[in-house]
C-alpha cells in the first residue's frame, strides 16, 4: 500500500489522516498459511514531529483460518496496531534506531503492515471453546460424529500428535 507523503513532509507539526481500503497479501509464517478475505481497512494518522513522521494506525480485516483442534475452516475478524517512526533516507538517524526508512515523497507500507500483523496474530483459533477436536485414534471429527475407539481422557500433549496423524492420513 503506497502512501503519498508529499504534503505531510512539508507540514511541520501537521497531521495526515489516513483511511484506506487495501488488499493484504496472503502470507506464510512458521508453517501457517494466512489468507485474507476481502479488503482490509487501514485507519490512522501520520504526524510530522519536524524530525521524523510518526505513524499510528489500526488495521482491521477478515482472516481465513482453520480450527487448531478440528481443522474446520472459518473466518475470523482481526484488528492489530501499526506503530512506526518513518525517516527519510537523507535525514540524520543512527543505524540501530528502530525506524522505517523511505525515499522520495511516498512510502510503501505493505511490508510494515505484514510485519505488524505477524507480531500480533494469534497462532491458535478454535471453532468453539469446547471443540472436541479429532479422535486421536481414528481421526474422525468428534464434533460431527462419534467413533468406537476407547474413550480415554486425551492428554493435551497428544493433541499435536493427533494433528500430525490427521495430516499424514490427509496426504495418503
Ligand atoms: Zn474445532
Ligand atoms: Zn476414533
Amino acid at each position: 500500500m503506497l502512501i503519498d507523503l508529499s504534503d505531510i513532509i512539508k507540514d511541520y507539526g501537521g497531521k495526515l489522516e489516513l483511511c484506506e481500503s487495501f488488499e493484504m497479501q496472503n502470507t506464510t509464517f512458521l508453517g501457517e498459511d494466512f489468507a485474507f478475505e476481502g479488503p482490509c481497512l487501514f485507519e490512522g494518522t501520520i504526524q510530522n514531529n519536524t524530525k521524523s513522521l510518526e505513524l499510528e494506525a489500526n488495521v482491521t480485516g477478515k482472516l481465513s483460518v482453520r480450527c487448531a483442534r478440528c481443522a474446520k475452516p472459518m473466518i475470523v475478524s482481526i484488528c492489530f496496531p501499526v506503530s512506526e517512526i518513518l525517516v527519510r533516507e537523507d535525514a540524520e538517524f543512527t543505524e540501530d534506531e528502530d525506524v522505517v526508512v523511505y525515499s522520495g515523497s511516498s512510502i510503501d507500507l505493505s511490508e510494515v503492515i505484514t510485519n505488524s500483523f505477524l507480531m500480533n496474530v494469534s497462532g491458535k483459533y478454535l471453532c468453539s471453546e469446547d471443540c472436541k477436536g479429532l479422535c486421536p485414534h481414528c481421526g474422525v471429527n468428534l464434533n460431527e460424529t462419534s467413533c468406537s475407539c476407547e474413550k480415554d481422557i486425551i492428554d493435551p500433549r497428544w493433541e499435536k500428535l493427533a494433528e500430525i496423524m490427521k495430516n499424514m492420513s490427509d496426504t495418503e
